[in-house]
């Protein structure tokens, strides 16, 4: 007899774009399929756990009819493209609108097989929604245009292209590795855009800045495996900019390691040729010099939580959602009930942000009082209730739902909060830090970005990682392994401490810990006594 199997599905959400139609019918499959709730990822895509294998096909057609779909969610492609989850009326952010579309399409997988397995052939079940940002598409010969357009696209410039008929980008075997792109204006780094295999910045004088070779995944005690944050290609005008992106999938797709698995992300073909080497290298499939790099205005780090003017008449709203799980808590927010509510009484869509929270969009001035009412009635916080800790974090699911996972993450982060916070209210210290927690060193969750990060290596046990930019712009670093649970404060205190004591004024703790490095600290909590 056949195991009850179970699965995860994950959507491909490009830019978190999630229509409120969309939110319902997601809504309805995760109460009598799954396990009573959503989670939104940290790329702006929804999972739905605990699906059995029998209504696989069901809920698949679902979602597709629902004009999403999960191709390109999980595989050795390009998955889900991230976008600011603020929606602006502005130049700026439109196109980074436009070209997260444009991105997602770029690269679809364009076999037939997912179709004929899930959807009994049907290719397209309905419109896709976020291809109204590359043009309308309010009907289906809209669509088909559209299309058309990226198929042309995809398949120009013989010098990207492999022999394969059906898959001439990615070729029969595809990319060695996942595959993540991140688009964004400048100055705002609300997507993390350092650890994407490619980073695409919107430039306020209309031209981008391309920045290659992010990427997190790692093994403990692997010195060959190693976080990494993107380093600055090239500029490019906005016509050259597909070829260049092209390019770059190319040259992974012809030069990635496909021996070793662990080393097959883009990140470790960049660091193996170094910059130059790879831009020399994608050159070759460009056809001309790249430009260099513009200077960017500086990064600042928005979750864009709160009420904001959208600038079109209409306003947005972000709530915080821990963790990503969207459920009615027994003993919490009751915020599945919150949604239902909002998109019943209102014509409001929602982005799912990068921090695995929400923004509400395209709420009437005149609703605002209706939707915070409806917070209040379903327990859902205004943001300025909401711990700046709790507001900053970030877990993966970890156990028990993944099978990587070799420790807590998502259900252990609020005490783990609640522990820090206590200990800074102890030392006196009302600073927010950036933390983050992940079950195993995958990195699912962004750790190694992270002021303060608790990477799962063993039993109630993490390698604490330190020394990420509250603006999110370098990687950390490892300070101590198999710090165990229980006596967490005995870890952090002394470097709380010595942060309290010996920082710059407003200096934050990633900067900090980052500024005076490893060998001080761990000699200055060797020396420690604690109050
Ligand atoms: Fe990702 Fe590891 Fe967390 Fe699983 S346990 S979600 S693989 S970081």
């Amino acid at each position: 007899e056949e195991k009850l199997w179970q699965f995860m599905l994950r959507l491909k959400v490009p830019g978190g774009e999630c229509p409120g139609r969309l939110y319902e019918v997601l809504d309805d499959l995760c109460e009598n399929y799954g396990q009573q709730d959503l989670r939104m990822t940290t790329r702006q895509a929804f999972q739905i756990h605990g699906i059995a294998k029998n209504d696989l096909k069901h809920v698949i057609k679902t979602i597709m009819d629902a004009g999403s779909t999960t191709i390109g969610g999980c595989g050795d492609i390009n998955r889900n493209v991230m976008s600011p989850p603020a929606p602006i009326a502005s130049p700026l952010y439109e196109r980074a609108r436009y070209w997260t579309a444009m991105c997602a399409e770029l690269f679809v997988p364009q076999t037939d097989a997912f179709s004929e397995l899930w959807c009994d052939g049907e290719k397209l079940a309905s419109i896709q929604y976020w291809k109204r940002h590359i043009a309308p598409v309010d009907t289906k010969e809209q669509e088909l245009a559209v299309d058309a357009k990226m198929q042309a696209l995809m398949r120009s410039d013989a010098s990207v292209l492999t022999t394969d008929p059906v898959e001439p980008l990615y070729g029969s075997t595809y990319l060695p590795r996942k595959f993540k792109i991140g688009v964004t204006v400048e100055g705002d780094n609300s997507i993390d855009v350092y650890i994407n295999d490619i980073g695409v910045v919107i430039l306020e004088d209309g031209s981008f800045n391309v920045l290659v070779g992010g990427g997190l995944g790692r093994t403990h005690g692997k010195e060959t495996t190693f976080a990494r944050a993107a380093d600055p290609l090239c500029s490019a005008t906005e016509e050259d900019l597909p070829l260049i992106l092209k390019a770059i999938v190319a040259a992974q797709r012809d030069h990635g390691n496909r021996e070793v698995r662990a080393n097959a992300r883009l990140k470790y073909l960049v660091h193996t040729l170094k910059i130059e080497g790879f831009k020399s290298l994608v050159e070759t499939y460009v056809g001309k010099t790249l430009d260099s790099p513009k200077p960017m205005k500086p990064w600042k780090y928005s979750d864009w939580m709160g009420w904001h003017d959208a600038r079109d008449g209409s306003l947005f709203l972000g709530v915080n959602v821990e963790q990503g799980r969207l459920r009615n808590f027994d003993d919490g927010p009751k915020l599945r009930s919150f949604l239902k509510d909002v998109f019943k009484n209102t014509d409001a869509a929602m982005i799912l942000s990068p921090t695995q929270s929400m923004v509400l969009r395209n709420i009437k001035p005149a609703e605002k009082t209706l939707v915070e009412d409806l917070m209040a009635k379903h327990g859902v916080k205004p943001i300025e209730e909401v711990d700046p800790l709790v507001r900053l974090a970030m877990a993966c699911p970890a156990l028990p739902l993944c099978g990587l996972a070799v420790t807590e993450a998502e259900r252990y982060m609020p005490t783990m909060l609640k522990r820090i916070r206590s200990l800074l209210d102890f030392l006196g210290l009302d600073d927010e830090v950036l933390v983050r927690m992940t079950g195993c060193p995958n990195g699912c969750a962004r750790p190694y970005m992270a002021e303060l990060a608790f990477v799962g290596d063993g039993k109630a046990s993490y390698q604490l990682y330190i020394g990420g930019s509250p603006v999110l712009t370098r990687t950390g670093f490892p300070y101590k392994d198999r710090c165990k649970v229980q006596t967490i404060e005995r870890d952090l205190e002394p470097l709380f401490t010595m942060w309290k004591d010996q920082r710059t004024p407003n200096e934050a703790f990633g900067d900090f810990v980052s500024r005076v490095g490893k060998d001080a600290l761990l000699a200055y909590a060797n020396d420690f006594s604690p109050k």
